[in-house]
């Protein structure tokens, strides 16, 4: 089969096919056809891209930070000046529109320019007192895994804060969305970015952990996706103690309370509830809210989530995409199904849409059943399920009846309820009054089965890094 474009591996500094194994097709959400293919690596591609990150380990080590930090912020500038080429084929491989797209690769330029701006600070010593310093060091070859939701951004938190602080990487990209990887490795070897520091693999997810996971050359695991696949590479990860950095999934909780501003809420939900046809791991998915408010808010939720405009990712006037894969659709067919033959109300959606392409509405579910699926299973999709709450304890309880613990939001002027919240909310990020994803600067990891580690800002910058503690007498 022929294919209008194909990515290739980027190992030791050069682009190549895979030295065996047939291509993987990506697929269009659109059209759901073939639009691309990627190489599937081998275990001696891989083997290649082993050797090649722990050859250049050292001198990349020892290459002063703030010239480390040079080439970031070089490559955030040639990414930026590409962005709206880049951000159509992330669009046309994954269905967010070209807006979404544009605003992801903005973030992967920020996350590249903040590292690299502040390699030289996070890498200088410290002195605990005149006798005792610690030395930050790389911590060593990092194999990264990126999703295929956000796989610019995503690439961006892992990759930016591994170079700047001293490390070589073997990234595997998303096969599904395989252009935003290219577009960033090539803006870093345009860069400078010397052969051997990034290699950039695609291939069978679990062949390529598997391989990469047994070599003692890798010393950092960070991947982002589902909670099951975050166990299984942990485990995997054990026999060499591998340092786990997981950004899991999430089923975060909005608490609406009865003083919400409901002109400002609403919105605020809907707009981050359905960028990227709710393919967010922070994507709030359950929304509480006070008895008082109940009803109104229902009508005014449902209302303004049926004026959303689906359609096509290239078209300006589109407000929502299609979801990324045939697998999100028949996951929302199976929640959706399980929840009202457990009794629940569908106040909108519920039913992919009669048309070419992964196209599913919004769903709003309300008297959802506790123990329905997706009170449970991150819905990973464009549904939300509203329920009543009494008082801020049960508001709190039931929010924090799920597995996961990535992000809470919640609506309220009220001082004491804001604290109630902020301290009673099990997550581990909470946004007050507002939805927005993470900035370059500030940390975000999970708790409970959201996973562990911080990716983002000093925090995550130093999951890359081993403390040295040099005691003199
Ligand atoms: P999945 O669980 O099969 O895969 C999730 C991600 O992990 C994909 O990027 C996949 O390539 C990768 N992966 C799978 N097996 C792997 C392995 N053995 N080694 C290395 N990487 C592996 O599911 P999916 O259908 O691709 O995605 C759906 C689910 O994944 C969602 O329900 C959601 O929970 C989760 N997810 C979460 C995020 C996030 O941002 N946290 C992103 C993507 C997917």
């Amino acid at each position: 089969m022929s294919y209008t474009r194909s990515y290739q591996l980027f190992i030791n500094g050069s682009w190549r096919n895979a030295s065996g194994e047939a291509p993987i097709p990506v697929i269009s959400p659109v059209t759901e056809k073939p639009i691309a293919a990627v190489a599937s690596a081998t275990a001696q591609d891989l083997d290649d891209a082993l050797g090649a990150a722990d050859r250049s380990g050292k001198a990349w080590a020892m290459l002063p930070p703030n010239q480390r930090g040079a080439i970031l912020i070089k490559a955030s500038k040639l990414l930026a000046e590409k962005i709206d080429a880049a951000a159509k084929d992330l669009s046309d491989e994954q269905g967010k529109t070209i807006a979404e797209a544009t605003g992801e690769f903005k973030r992967t330029v920020e996350t590249f320019e903040w590292n690299g701006t502040h390699a030289e600070r996070l890498c200088a010593v410290s002195q605990i007192d005149q006798n005792r310093t610690i030395k930050p060091e790389p911590a060593g070859t990092v194999a990264a895994f990126t999703p295929w939701n956000y796989p610019a951004v995503l690439i961006a938190r892992k990759l930016a804060p591994a170079l700047a602080a001293g490390c070589t990487v073997i990234l595997k990209g998303a096969e599904e969305t395989p252009s935003a990887a290219v577009h960033i490795v090539e803006a870093l070897e345009e860069a400078g970015l010397p052969d051997g520091v990034v290699n950039l693999v695609f291939g069978v997810p679990a062949k390529v952990s598997t391989h990469l996971l047994a070599s003692p050359i890798v010393k950092i695991l960070t991947f982002t996706g589902s909670t099951p696949v975050g166990k299984h590479l942990v485990k995997a990860a054990a026999d060499n103690l591998q340092r786990c950095i997981l950004e899991l999934g999430g089923h975060s909780p909005v608490v609406v309370c009865e003083d919400a501003d409901l002109a400002t809420a609403v919105p605020a939900i809907l707009e981050y509830k359905f960028e990227c046809a709710g393919q967010s791991c922070n994507a709030p998915s359950r929304i509480l809210v006070a008895r008082a408010i109940y009803a109104d808010f229902v009508a005014r939720l449902t209302n303004a989530a049926r004026a959303i405009k689906i359609g096509a990712p290239d078209d300006p006037a589109t407000e929502m995409g299609p979801m990324a894969n045939a697998r999100r659709i028949e996951a929302m067919q199976r929640l959706v199904k399980d929840a009202v033959e457990r009794g629940a109300r569908l106040e909108l959606g519920g039913a992919r849409l009669d048309q070419e392409g992964y196209y599913w509405p919004p769903t709003i579910l309300t008297e959802v059943s506790s123990d329905a699926k997706v009170l449970h299973e991150e819905p990973f999709g464009p549904i939300l399920t509203v329920a009543p709450f009494d008082d801020i304890q049960e508001a709190i309880d039931q929010a924090n009846a799920t597995e996961y613990g990535l992000a809470a939001y919640f609506f309220t002027e009220q001082p004491e309820t804001k604290e109630a919240l902020a301290n009673g909310l099990s997550a581990g990020a909470i946004s007050v009054n507002f939805l927005k994803g993470v900035s370059a600067d500030s940390p975000y990891g999970g708790i409970k089965q959201s996973g562990y580690g911080y990716e983002g800002g000093e925090h995550g910058f130093r999951s890359f890094q081993n403390l040295k503690l040099i005691n003199e007498l």
